[in-house]
């Protein structure tokens, strides 16, 4: 049977570990303190650890800088190190600047080296500046630039559909623009153009799509009043009224009922003029039925009504010569002969 004994050895590496975790995280809030250093956070190198060997000598860590993993200078912090790259980049450094970074690579690794690498900021620059000829580094630098951009306009496709009535139409689908971009990209070398290159990036507009209803209008209305027609629609020579006759007159008795002709919403009740006491009702379909010269109106504006609910009184209100009900349909603001639309 085995025991667990306390390891004496793990416990070393355990806080080993805790304590290379707590330096990272201390140096990544560090990090965010320079403004400058932050703008290029997404290039600067992670610090890699290159931790103990038996070989390597005996004193406080440092931040290396390698270049293709030869050792060109150490300080002794990662900060320190990140300033003098953001400075030599922000040289390079443009406002269409999409990428920049050093050629050959550079690496960052922390470990104890002798005390004879280590240098200052000012002497670590000298030696990695591109400007220097032996420094073999060369800072690389893309820029990108929209030089034309050009909005294409959708257009709009109508689809028949038997669903839905004539002259109603509904949004199938949105249309979008399309997009035709051209960019230029400029890849430098210590800030000397090195190629040159426009892409051109094209988005097809997506088509509007709307549906158009191929549905007749459904009219099946019923008469307004019982009685027999006293005046058709159209042009007639009377003593009083208009000269074209825009409606059907329906006659009978004082107070006989006059019928909504169909279902629909009451937009006007009230006297009209000429027409005296009336009513108009607008139908699903758009249509709209006026009924005049009233005794009586039993409805108000706003109100559904039903086909054949009792709406009003026949009377003779208005420019009337005797008790009639004077019926007009009207389709698209004009008015038609009711007797078209009558059974
Ligand atoms: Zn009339």
């Amino acid at each position: 049977m085995q025991t667990f004994k306390f390891n004496r050895k793990i416990a070393v590496y355990a806080a080993m570990a805790m304590m290379v975790m707590c330096t990272g995280i201390v140096f990544g809030f560090a990090l965010w303190q320079s403004a400058d250093v932050a703008e290029y956070a997404e290039y600067l190198p992670h610090t890699e650890y290159a931790g103990y060997t038996e070989e390597a000598p005996s004193g406080p860590e440092k931040y290396v800088l390698k270049v293709e993993d030869e050792i060109v200078g150490a300080l002794h912090s990662r900060e320190e190190i990140y300033d003098v790259l953001v400075t030599i980049l922000e040289e390079y450094s443009t406002e269409t600047t999409e990428y920049i970074w050093f050629v050959p690579d550079i690496s960052v690794v922390r470990q104890v080296v002798d005390e004879d690498i280590v240098k200052d900021t000012e002497a670590l620059l000298e030696i990695l500046a591109p400007s220097n000829e032996e420094s073999g580094l060369a800072v690389e630098s893309v820029e990108t630039e929209v030089v034309e951009k050009e909005e294409i306009p959708y257009e709009t496709e109508y689809v028949e559909d038997d669903t839905l009535t004539e002259g109603e139409t509904m949004l199938i689908s949105e249309g979008q623009s399309g997009l035709l971009q051209l960019t230029e990209t400029v890849v430098r070398l210590n800030g000397v153009e090195q190629s040159r290159d426009i892409s051109r990036f094209a988005q097809p507009p997506v088509a509007e799509r709307i549906a158009i209803g191929t549905m007749p209008r459904g009219r099946q209305y019923i008469w307004p009043a019982d009685g027999p027609i006293t005046s058709g629609f159209g042009p007639r020579v009377i003593a009083v009224g208009s000269r074209n006759h825009r409606g059907l007159d329906i006659g009978g008795r004082l107070g006989d009922p006059i019928f909504a002709a169909d279902y629909g919403e009451v937009i006007f009740s009230g006297w009209n003029g000429g027409f005296g006491n009336a009513i108009t009702i607008r139908h699903d379909n758009g249509d709209e039925t006026l009924y005049a010269h009233l005794n009586e109106i039993f409805v108000s504006v706003g109100d559904w009504v039903y086909q054949g609910q009792i709406i009003g009184a026949m009377g003779t209100t208005g420019t009337s010569t005797g008790v009639h009900l004077h019926f007009e349909i009207i389709i698209d603001g004009v008015q038609v002969d009711p007797i078209l639309y009558l059974p």
